[in-house]
């Protein structure tokens, strides 16, 4: 999972974006994803600091009561 984050942060940093944005699934996330929602970060710090998949998620898919299941997504920030 991390691994995925980890290619599209690289995918956009060589399509020429130097920051990305934070995709919540609004209302439908957790409140500590829902707390990241539209926020920017470089790619050179997120590819450090890997804000996702959220480490605190608390969401739960119905039956899976194990760890939260962060559905957060990159998106290509245009400054
Ligand atoms: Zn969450
Ligand atoms: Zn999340």
């Amino acid at each position: 999972m991390e691994l995925f984050f980890e290619i599209k942060l690289k995918q956009y940093q060589s399509s020429g974006f130097e920051s990305v944005e934070i995709i919540t699934c609004g209302e439908q996330s957790c409140p500590s994803c829902q707390k990241l929602e539209g926020k920017v970060i470089n790619i050179t710090d997120a590819l450090a600091i890997k804000p996702l998949p959220c480490k605190d998620c608390t969401f739960d898919l119905e039956s899976v009561n194990e760890i939260g299941w962060c559905r957060c997504a990159y998106g290509p920030h245009i400054s």
